[in-house]
């Protein structure tokens, strides 16, 4: 019995999502969207993980340093204040 494809399915969200997010580190340098830290390396983060439907477009998507980032990912923020920043942004491109 190979059990291996399992454990992919069952994770709910954070391992697969930080893995992708260690990558785009070293890419970008952003401000972070959350604390307003300027220039740092910041974690494109998916507020709804795909593995509950959430998509690759922007509103979906959130610029956090790693410090936020690893609070959203510890449960420290809440996703309803990722979701406010990024209403807040829209409003701000109109
Ligand atoms: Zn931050
Ligand atoms: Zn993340």
């Amino acid at each position: 019995m190979i059990v291996t494809d399992l454990s992919n399915s069952f994770n709910p969200v954070p391992k697969n999502e930080r893995k992708k997010d260690k990558k785009l580190i070293n890419k970008k340098k952003h401000n972070c969207e959350y604390c307003g830290k300027k220039n740092c390396y910041t974690n494109t983060h998916h507020i709804k993980s795909k593995g509950s439907g959430g998509d690759d477009i922007e509103d979906n998507l959130i610029e956090l340093c790693s410090n936020c980032h690893r609070k959203v990912h510890d449960g420290l923020i809440s996703k309803q204040e990722l979701i406010k920043i990024v209403k807040r942004r829209k409003i701000k491109w109109k």
